[in-house]
Formats: structure tokens, sequence, C-alpha cells
């Protein structure tokens, strides 16, 4: 996508001052913006509006911000961003667990607001321009990684990964066995703007060893050194 082309994000979230003031800097920042005020009108305008990224707040009238996320995910790629309250952690890791891209925790400043936006665009939109790109496969044993094509086979079927589990693997794997901490993989992978928590990384290990492993409890690939982090085993 050109970066002329104007970029739709939807805002869903029933607070209308914090939309409202989203709203404002996404516009003077060039972002069309569409708004929706509870989650039914929300997941409606995900599915129709054609947005290129989704914020999306957790406590919503009519449906949760988690039930959005899992039905946008049901049909759509599109990014998301949940919209978290600082109190309550456990909600961070399940809208991982539900397809979410990314959290920010309220109260957020707007400069990391579009920042996060940013990069979250910005990987999309290499996974849209990925087939265009020259192969490039490695192979580890029963697994083949395409660098460039964002594709992984095991045993010649495709795995259905998400960019970012991709991103993680194809990290670790071209790395020698040298074992990384979850704060450096989530500096190296998730991007030094990104003011996460390590539990990102537990959570996204976990859903690319349930792809990727014969066994998800007992891994080949992605093994856990245990008070270090984690590492590639070379096959
Ligand atoms: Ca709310």
């Amino acid at each position: 996508m050109s970066t002329d082309t104007k970029r739709k994000v939807l805002i869903i979230e029933d607070e209308k001052p914090i939309s409202d003031i989203i709203k404002f800097n996404l516009t003077k920042e060039g972002y069309e913006v569409e708004t929706a005020y509870d989650g039914q009108e929300g997941l409606d305008k995900a599915l129709s509006c054609g947005p290129q990224l989704v914020l999306l707040d957790i406590m919503l009238p009519m449906m949760s911000g988690f039930e959005v996320c899992k039905k946008i995910r049901e049909t759509s790629e599109v990014p998301i961003i949940m919209l978290t309250a600082k109190e309550e952690e456990a909600d961070k890791v399940l809208g991982l667990e539900l397809g979410a891209d990314d959290y920010i925790t309220k109260p957020f400043g707007m400069r990391e607001l579009l920042a996060r936006i940013k990069a979250n665009l910005r990987r999309s939109e290499l996974m849209t321009d990925k087939d265009d790109a020259p192969a490039d496969v490695q192979v580890f044993g029963r697994l083949e990684i395409d660098m460039n094509r964002y594709e992984v086979r095991k045993d010649g079927k495709p795995l259905d990964l998400t960019l970012r589990e991709f991103e993680l693997l194809r990290y670790l794997a071209t790395r020698d066995d040298k074992v990384f901490s979850r704060e450096q993989l989530l500096e190296d992978v998730w991007g030094y703007e990104y003011y996460g928590d390590i539990r990102t990384v537990d959570v996204t290990i976990r859903r690319l060893r349930e792809k990727l492993e014969d066994d998800p409890g007992d891994p080949g690939y992605i093994i856990t050194k245990r008070g270090i982090g984690y590492f590639f085993k070379k096959q």
C-alpha cells in the first residue's frame, strides 16, 4: 500500500471522551477514522467498513471486547490493538490468546498509541506484500522456513502462523542455539517501542509450540532454558 493511501482505523470504545481524543489525533495524522460505541456496533463495522486496523476496548456494552476480538478473527486478519486497564493484568494475555496483535494499557500517551498503530500497520503491510518477495527457504529437520515469504512447512504441510509467531520463530531459528531472555525477545521481535509484558512472549511461544511441535508439552524445537529464556534447537 502506498503511503498516500488513506488508512482507516476503527475505534471501538464506549467512553466518548477517550474515543474523541483518539479520533482527533488520528485525523490530524492523516488517518481516516470510524467509531463504534458498543461491542455489537464495533463488530458490525469491523466486518463492513474495511478498516486497516482496529482499536478495541475490553469493557463495552452489548458485547465485550474479547467476544468482538474472537468474532473478528473468525473471518478477518485485520490488526487488533486491545485497550486494557492497568489493573486488569490477566486481560492482556487473554486478548492475545484470542488473536489480538497487541495491547496498550490505559492511560496511554498519544505518542505511544500512534507509534504502536504505525508499527502494527507496517507489519501487516509486510504480510500483504510477501508474495512478491523472492523465496529464501531454510531447512531445519522436518521444518522449512521461507524467510522472505513468511511461510513455514512441517513435513511439507504449511503451518498457519500469525505474523508475530513467524517473526519469533525466524528470530530464534536463525541464531544458532543461542538462549534469549524474554526481555531480549520483546525488544528484538516486538520492537523497542514496545512497553510490553514479558508474559506476551510466553503466550506467543505457547501458541507457536501448539502449531509446531509433535508434543507441545515436550517440545523438540523451541526449548525452555529454565530461569533464562528460550532457544531453538538445531535439528
Ligand atoms: Ca469501556
